[in-house]
């Protein structure tokens, strides 16, 4: 797809119009330690502009809310843990489903730090957690073997992500849900992407687009993006910088810096 064909519909009616992010690997690059990863430099600007001129803008993150909060700007959607949290105009709420699951995710996590090999970093995140193998790929098999088996035995769910896994409470939202949810009746909607989590939301588009939306796919490209991500790209933008050029471009005007 050309790329300025792309982004005409978004820039002729910006008010009909919804941009939709990931986070990690695609406004943030991929670090380490995952609680050291900021928004590239321009990024909250250039959300803070854009949320000015589109119907909506929203970041769509499998990050707890708190941390989106303390990162993104005021004036941005946001929705945390896969759509089980999130904040919009101000309002914060949770999946009424997800809260009684706090126990067993605490439970859960005790497990982990107790029985994973100490190089597998475990995130509590309230009513999921994380297992990271980012520093230590070579775990990745064990992470994910340990995961399938606490999760299967207290009805959690798994989710594999980038270098981690994730172990969700059984609610059926992920973020092809809170994509649709967002655009509602919109008529025109992007995603942006790098990961396999992202697919549900390349998924959502395409029920938007069957609906009559014009959509966009873009995925953000990496060292480690998988084919199966990359074959669903209407466009392809080169790391979180590129993503960071693309979200100018739907300010108007170009490529201005
Ligand atoms: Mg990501």
């Amino acid at each position: 797809v050309d790329r300025s064909d792309a982004l005409a519909p978004f820039l002729a009616d910006p008010r009909d119009a919804a941009v939709l992010v990931d986070f990690d690997g695609t406004l943030a690059a991929i670090v380490d330690d995952p609680a050291t990863a900021r928004p590239l430099p321009g990024v909250v600007e250039a959300l803070r502009a854009l949320a000015a001129r589109y119907a909506l803008v929203g970041v769509v993150s499998g990050r707890p809310l708190a941390f989106l909060e303390a990162h993104l700007p005021e004036e941005v959607a946001l929705s945390g843990l896969y759509g089980i949290e999130w904040r919009r105009d101000g309002d914060r709420g949770e999946h009424p489903a997800a809260a009684g699951w706090r126990p067993v995710v605490a439970d859960v996590v005790a497990r982990a730090r107790a029985e994973l090999p100490g190089e597998v970093e475990v995130e509590a995140k309230g009513t999921s957690l994380t297992l990271h193998v980012r520093r230590h790929p070579e775990l990745t098999g064990a992470a994910h073997a340990w995961a399938d088996g606490a999760a299967g035995a207290v009805g959690l769910h798994v989710r594999p992500a980038k270098r981690s896994v994730e172990l969700h409470p059984p609610v059926a939202v992920d973020k092809g849900t809170v994509v649709e949810g967002l655009v509602g009746p919109l008529g025109t909607a992007c995603f942006i992407g790098d990961d396999v989590g992202d697919l549900p939301a390349f998924d959502a588009l395409d029920r938007l687009a069957a609906r009559g939306c014009r959509t966009l796919r873009v995925v953000v490209q990496s060292p480690e993006i998988t084919p199966q991500v990359l074959a669903r790209a209407d466009v392809v933008v080169p790391g979180p910088d590129g993503t960071l050029a693309l979200l100018r471009e739907l300010l108007g005007g170009g490529k201005q810096p």
